[in-house]
């Protein structure tokens, strides 16, 4: 059993394992080599839902959303999804909404005049096939990580922001030029985690992803994916949040300046203009690096030794932090692990591609 346990990495999943072993009497330092959320969680969009057509990533999107609405951090909006023209996506959509009713999430299909009529702040005439899941919202990613940042501190983990840390090959923890062991070593280190780890070999890749917020809109417009061209958008304060524009990255994450580029802000504008009916200005835009794994599904679980990984959340680790946050917390405790997310499932050569956008 575990005593004393350190996390590395203040994003969403290290401070929800944080929270969980805490609560659970367990003495936890957590290291920050930034400020909490400020890498890819204070930059996420914050759609939530529990759209997945796999019954164990509904289970814990689900289990996610009710942590969002219990602690008051959810705005509930519908999440629409669609295709343009008849063909391999439309078909992907339609078998996804078949599999998540069946399972028994709250999702139905739409044709392209029932979203027009559902949601009148689109223009849909050219929408061939959609799907609209009823089990969703959006959060704002600051509120959600200073509502976490509460928690642990009142669950008293010691916690260090501007700390860098990394593992030792003994399974110690090098931080602010001391070395220290504890019982477990939980590394959340998001696009940092690999660097963090003696061995590097981790099937992990990293991607650039790209947001912007315009705004007005005075319609009441749904949270949307358009999966003909991989864009997504939600409502936002009068204003619309809009992304996409990802791309492998391959620098280091550290010097990563969180920069969009004029290609990005000029066509996704474009779309913008043609989906909403209200002209749209932008108001600001960012980006953020995002972790891939080769076959989508995250690398969270016992990776050797003392030692545990917690990366890999293919641009969807918010919209499940809750649950996996926690998953990880109680393996360490002694519990099962989530099946199919085994970090050791690769032996690290394999390589991760961009997952497709944001939906399952
Ligand atoms: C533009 C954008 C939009 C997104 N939209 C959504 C969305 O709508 N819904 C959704 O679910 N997800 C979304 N995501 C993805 C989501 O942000 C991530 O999946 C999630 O935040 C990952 O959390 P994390 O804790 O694993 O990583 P991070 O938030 O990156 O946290 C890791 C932390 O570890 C720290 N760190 C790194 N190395 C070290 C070290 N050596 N020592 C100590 N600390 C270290 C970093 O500073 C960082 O704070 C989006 C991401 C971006 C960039």
């Amino acid at each position: 059993m575990a005593d004393r346990v350190a996390v590395i990495g203040g994003g969403v999943i290290g401070l929800e394992a944080a929270r969980t072993l805490a609560e659970q009497e367990i003495s936890v330092t957590l290291f920050e080599a930034d400020e909490l959320g400020g890498r890819a969680s204070g930059r996420a969009a914050g759609l939530c839902y529990d759209a997945y057509a796999d019954p164990r990533d509904a289970r814990i999107a689900a289990e996610s959303l009710t942590y969002f609405r219990e602690q008051d951090l959810l705005t509930d909006c519908p999440y629409l999804w669609f295709a343009r023209e008849d063909g391999e996506t439309a078909d992907a959509i339609e078998t996804q909404a078949r599999r998540m009713a069946d399972h028994g999430r709250d999702v139905e299909r739409l044709d392209g005049p029932a979203v027009g009529e559902r949601f009148p702040g689109l223009v849909a005439d050219d929408i061939e096939t959609a799907a609209v899941a009823h089990n969703a919202g959006y959060i704002d990613p600051e509120a959600y990580v200073d509502h976490l940042a509460d928690r642990v501190r009142t669950a008293r983990v010691d916690v260090r922001t501007d700390v860098g840390a990394t593992v030792t090959d003994a399974g110690a923890v090098r931080a602010g030029g001391s070395v220290r062991e504890y019982d477990a070593v939980l590394v959340a280190a998001g696009a940092g985690t690999a660097a963090a780890l003696p061995t590097r070999d981790l099937a992990l890749g990293l991607y650039r992803t790209q947001a912007l917020v315009a705004g007005p809109v005075d319609d009441d417009i749904p949270m949307y994916y358009d999966a003909s061209t991989e864009r997504y958008a939600r409502p936002l304060e009068g204003g619309v949040l809009a992304g996409d524009g990802s791309e492998m990255y391959d620098g280091d994450p550290d010097t990563y300046d969180g920069t969009t580029d004029e290609q990005f802000l000029t066509t996704r504008l474009a779309g913008l203009g043609e989906r909403l009916k209200t002209d749209v200005e932008l108001d600001r835009s960012w980006s953020g690096l995002c972790t891939a794994t080769p076959d989508r599904d995250p690398l969270l679980g016992h990776l050797h030794s003392e030692v545990y990984v917690a990366t890999g959340m293919c641009g969807h680790g918010l919209m499940r932090s809750p649950a996996l946050g926690r998953a990880i917390a109680e393996q360490i405790l002694g519990g099962d692990p989530v099946e199919g997310f085994d970090p050791t499932r690769f032996d690290g050569t394999e390589s991760a591609s961009l997952p497709v956008g944001v939906t399952e």
